[in-house]
């Protein structure tokens, strides 16, 4: 009996990376131009090494040029800043983006205060960030995660202006932006984390949840308001004989039960994870348009 229409990211990030490569295209061959991005990878994490090669694969497909440095875990942070420096002198580079986490001896804060602002493409500048909490000022960039959300939203006509919002999680790369771009497109805003007491009772008044925790199947039907919309950025694997990876990935909501109540949600995987990729393109080329003024 399940009713929630599915919020297909993938296929609207197929769409909006197609989008991308015409206009990369159209960039090329009007100014010879070719938006390049530069991708700091600092050590050995599995995880990471895959969404660097995601992200590479991304670039090469829509005609961005994509450049890797990879620096052994034991690197200085002075090296990964020398790096930095280089990249944001570097005219053929427009985005720049350290891969997080960082190995624990760097200091996470000093790393990305030393990326350019103009070539900011993950958002994570504390500039950027402050001109997206600040109403009349506009962030050169915002992060790809909930720019993906909230973009999933608009292209499926789903309306925020003046609707109950709820994030669960407030982390800095998906739920703190999250919750600031529902605030700028009018919801009204409320967000749960790990301290809040009887988090139901708060998802339960949203027309809109949009999920960043990473925890398995918390959200359960008893969660959710008839009619609400679910954005589910919980990417989470959890054991199952039957896969021959032998687990699976799930969102944070349980998913069978929300598609009973939700009017829309996002699948794990095929929703947010493919906008993730795609935000981070079309950050590449807003940046490459902007640095040669090219309309
Ligand atoms: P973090 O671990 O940085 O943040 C998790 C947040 O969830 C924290 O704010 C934490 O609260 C909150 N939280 C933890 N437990 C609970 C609980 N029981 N109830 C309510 N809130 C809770 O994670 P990220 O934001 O980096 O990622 C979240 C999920 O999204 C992960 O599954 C990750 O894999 C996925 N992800 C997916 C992406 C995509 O492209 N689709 C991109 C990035 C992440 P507190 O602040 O109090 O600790």
């Amino acid at each position: 009996d399940a009713s929630a229409k599915v919020i297909d990211g993938k296929a609207v990030a197929k769409q909006i990376r197609e989008e991308i490569s015409a206009e990369v295209s159209r960039m090329k061959e009007t100014i010879g131009v070719t938006p390049g991005l530069a991708v700091i990878l600092v050590g050995d994490r599995k995880d990471s090494a895959t969404y660097v090669r995601n992200k590479k694969k991304a670039c090469d497909n829509s005609g961005i040029n994509s450049l890797e440095v990879n620096l052994p875990e034991d690197s200085t942070e002075q090296e990964v800043l020398n790096f930095i420096s280089g990249f944001n002198n570097d005219p053929s580079v427009h985005g720049i983006l350290v891969q997080l986490p960082l190995p624990s001896h760097m200091n996470e804060q000093n790393v990305l205060n030393a990326i350019s602002i103009e070539k900011d493409v993950d958002g994570f500048h504390p500039l950027n960030i402050g001109r997206l909490a600040m109403s009349g000022r506009e962030p050169l960039f915002v992060p790809c995660t909930p720019k993906g959300c909230i973009e999933l939203l608009h292209r499926y006509d789903i309306p925020i202006k003046g609707k109950r919002a709820v994030v669960i999680g407030r982390s800095n790369i998906v739920g703190m932006p999250a919750a600031l771009l529902l605030q700028r497109e009018d919801a009204t805003v409320s967000i749960v984390h790990s301290r809040t007491k009887n988090p139901e009772e708060i998802t339960r008044q949203a027309d809109i949840i949009i999920s960043a925790v990473g925890k398995p199947n918390m959200v359960r039907e008893s969660w959710i308001k008839p009619g609400a919309v679910i954005i589910d950025v919980g990417i989470n694997p959890v054991d199952d004989p039957n896969s021959p990876r032998g687990y699976k990935l799930v969102g944070d909501v349980y998913y069978e039960e929300a598609c009973k109540v939700a009017s829309a949600i996002t699948p794990v995987p095929g929703g947010v994870g493919p906008m993730t990729i795609a935000m981070l393109l079309q950050n590449t080329l807003i940046s490459a348009k902007r640095i040669h003024n090219f309309q």
